[in-house]
């Protein structure tokens, strides 16, 4: 047995492969990324660069063509959906688009209950009280448990949906372009609301961009993807301030 700590996430050479009618693309080449406890990640690159396919296959939603995912040590890349259930607890998200990411027909409440419901975390009472402190946490006030999606606005709605992210105690949370869709006073809201979640929860974050100075703001590490391959990573600072590759200068000058 090893004492060595695992990283909480392990992707070691994952490749995507999409059939599609022109033939085959390579949305993904060869990437290996760590996600520790407590840390916050960038994937940052132009769109079609393959930061939403990374995070697909993170979080078992999509299968890698090859290449390992492992968690806590233990290999899950070929696991069944109904082996990978207590494990995508584990790992939630939050997209870019909260409107469409919340159930219409259900109420702030029932969203941020429905995970625990599929998870069979906890008795109806139990989850209302959760949700109820979930709900203050991320800065909503008690009213809204019976509003429905429709009627908050934009950054209150990303606001429920991280809430439900985190209804299932996650260890991991991917932002895919989780605030790009935001105003910018919002955008900061939020970003100030995940930090504070993020120390109370120790939470880990992939944190996927495509706005460099967000990812600059958030996170300790970032790897720079380019058709599919990262160019680049390392710590934030040291990349952001002495870029390598000419692809991450060009991403970098392009920035006002
Ligand atoms: P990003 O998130 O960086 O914008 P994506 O991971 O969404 O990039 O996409 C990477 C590439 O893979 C793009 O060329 C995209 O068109 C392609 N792609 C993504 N999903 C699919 C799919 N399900 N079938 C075919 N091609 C896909
Ligand atoms: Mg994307």
């Amino acid at each position: 047995m090893s004492a060595i700590p695992q990283p909480l996430i392990e992707l070691s050479q994952i490749r995507k492969v999409f059939r599609t009618s022109h033939g085959a693309l390579t949305a993904v080449d060869s990437i290996d990324l760590i996600v520790e406890r407590g840390s916050t990640i960038g994937l940052v690159g132009e769109s079609g660069s393959g930061k939403s396919t990374v995070a697909r296959m993170l979080l078992r939603l999509l299968t890698p063509t090859s290449g390992s995912i492992r968690i806590l040590g233990e290999d899950v890349t070929g696991w069944s959906d109904k082996k990978l259930k207590p494990v995508r607890s584990m790992l939630q998200w939050v997209s870019q688009h909260p409107a469409a990411a919340l159930f219409p027909n259900l109420t702030v409440g029932q969203n941020i209950m429905e995970p625990m419901r599929i998870h069979g975390i906890g008795m109806a009472q139990e989850r209302q009280r959760k949700a109820r402190g979930l709900l203050a946490k991320v800065g909503i006030p008690q009213e809204g448990f019976h509003a429905f999606p429709h009627e908050l606005s934009g950054g209150q709605q990303q606001r429920v949906v991280i809430a439900r992210a985190l209804s299932v105690d996650p260890g991991c949370v991917v932002l895919d372009e989780a605030v790009s869709s935001l105003d910018v006073s919002v955008q900061a809201q939020i970003l100030n609301l995940l930090q504070d979640l993020q120390e109370e929860m120790n939470l880990s974050y992939l944190f996927i961009s495509h706005n460099l100075a967000v990812i600059r703001l958030v996170c300790d590490e970032v790897a720079v993807m380019f058709l599919g391959r990262v160019v680049e990573s390392g710590k934030t600072r040291e990349v952001f301030d002495h870029p390598l590759h000419p692809y991450t200068k060009k991403l970098l000058a392009a920035v006002p």
